[in-house]
């Protein structure tokens, strides 16, 4: 959402009248601070998927502003660039939302660079020498139809940007990574930059705006990997730490354990063990009565609920363990030697139903415990006892 909203303040901004005489010193002074924090940032966290697609639409902007600017435009020279810009872009862009991060001065990485400058090396190579039968063949229209005929773009170009679309909205609704989404509105708004021709400093600020757009969204990512768990997708124990710091006079905190679950991993092995483990959390995370989930660590996680007493807290808790203890859980189980097997993928490991139980311990902050620390701390006695005495109940 970061990147619509930023996407959405560059339109208002390059349409605001207000802003027409200062556009340009501002435009210049953003694009250039833009691309610095984008390789700061994209240095100090080893991100080329960061660097590169901002390369990228630097080197795009850059070649378009020399090259393509004004009546230049109408020549063979500026069209090759812009129609090249039009259609290499998107591609350049759906292709570094798929590919996985392999750093920035590794081996992949630098072959990823000269990718980048092979094919501006291709573009200047072209203008050198043949321009004009290439320009035909990047505006060559590929259907004969009047519909695209308000728009300034090439129908190549306009299939780039199509294919780009349709490449990052799969890739978004595979993974929903804030990287993801940040790909998808960085082309919107370089559609937007090339969408009416090259047209100075409007372009350059939607440009610089797909590049911060992407900032934004390796910064969200980072985020994310440090407050949540990725095989549960809960938050982990740095976002609980910062949510008991927030909780006011009346509050509830259980610890909950699933019982034997190193007799799980053994028996069936690690990998069931981690699904058993997601399908546990996800049951946890749907807790009524305003609780939030956290995974504590390993096998063990906490709810906490705000503003609630624990005598409204124990009947959900208990309703809960009930929950969990009643679920069949069905799980892969992939034995070794076909898991080290190259054919593994072809052949479906066999499914099986295994059950599990949680030990629950609760607290209150009240008189004795006061600080959400001491609450924590009873509550995990609590689930101690809950062990003791058995394990599969909610202990107060
Ligand atoms: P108890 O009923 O007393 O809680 O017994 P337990 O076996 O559940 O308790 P213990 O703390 O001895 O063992 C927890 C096990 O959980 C040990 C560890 O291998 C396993 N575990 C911790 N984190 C993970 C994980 O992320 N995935 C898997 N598969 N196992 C994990
Ligand atoms: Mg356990
Ligand atoms: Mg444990």
């Amino acid at each position: 959402m970061p990147g619509g909203l930023l996407f959405l303040i560059a339109v208002v901004f390059v349409h605001l009248d207000v802003l027409a005489e200062s556009l340009p010193a501002i435009v210049h002074v953003y694009s250039y601070v833009v691309l610095g924090t984008g390789i700061l940032i994209g240095w100090r966290f080893n991100r080329s998927r960061l660097i590169f697609p901002i390369l990228v639409l630097a080197l795009a902007d850059s070649s378009l502003f020399h090259l393509a600017s004004g009546s230049e435009m109408s020549m063979g020279l500026g069209r090759i660039v812009y129609n090249a810009a039009a259609i290499l872009l998107p591609l350049n862009l759906a292709v570094f939302s798929l590919i996985r991060e392999r750093g920035i001065v590794t081996i992949r990485g630098l072959w990823r660079m000269s990718l980048i400058l092979l094919q501006a090396s291709i573009v200047v190579h072209i203008c050198r020498y043949h321009y004009f039968d290439i320009c035909n063949y990047l505006e060559y229209s590929i259907i004969d139809t009047g519909l695209f005929s308000r728009i300034s773009m090439s129908q190549p170009a306009l299939f780039a940007f199509g294919a780009g679309f349709i490449i990052i909205v799969i890739r978004f609704i595979m993974r929903r990574d804030a990287i993801e989404s940040g790909f998808f509105w960085a082309l919107m708004s370089a559609f937007f930059a090339l969408n009416n021709g090259w047209v100075e400093y409007h372009s350059t600020m939607y440009f610089a705006t797909a590049s911060l757009i992407l900032i934004v969204s390796v910064i969200e990512t980072s985020h994310s990997m440090a407050f949540q768990d990725k095989l549960t997708g809960l938050p982990m124990r740095r976002a609980l730490d910062e949510a008991l710091l927030k909780l006011e006079d009346c509050y509830t905190v259980s610890m909950l354990d699933i019982d034997y679950f190193k007799k799980l991993n053994d028996r069936y092995g690690h990998d069931v063990g981690d699904q058993v483990l997601h399908m546990v959390a996800s049951k946890l995370s749907r807790v009524s009565g305003g609780g939030k989930t956290f995974r504590y660590g390993g096998e063990e996680f906490t709810i906490i609920f705000p503003g609630k007493f624990m005598d409204e807290v124990i009947p959900r808790l208990e309703q809960l363990r009930k929950e969990i203890e009643l679920s069949n859980f069905v799980v892969r189980i992939r034995s070794r030697s076909r898991a080290k097997s190259q054919n593994s993928k072809a052949i479906k490991s066999p499914q099986k139903k295994v059950s599990t139980t949680i030990s629950i311990g609760v607290a209150e902050r009240n008189a004795r415990h006061t600080s959400p620390h001491q609450v924590v701390k009873a509550a995990d006695k609590a689930l101690y006892r809950a062990k003791k005495a058995g394990r599969n109940r909610v202990s107060a």
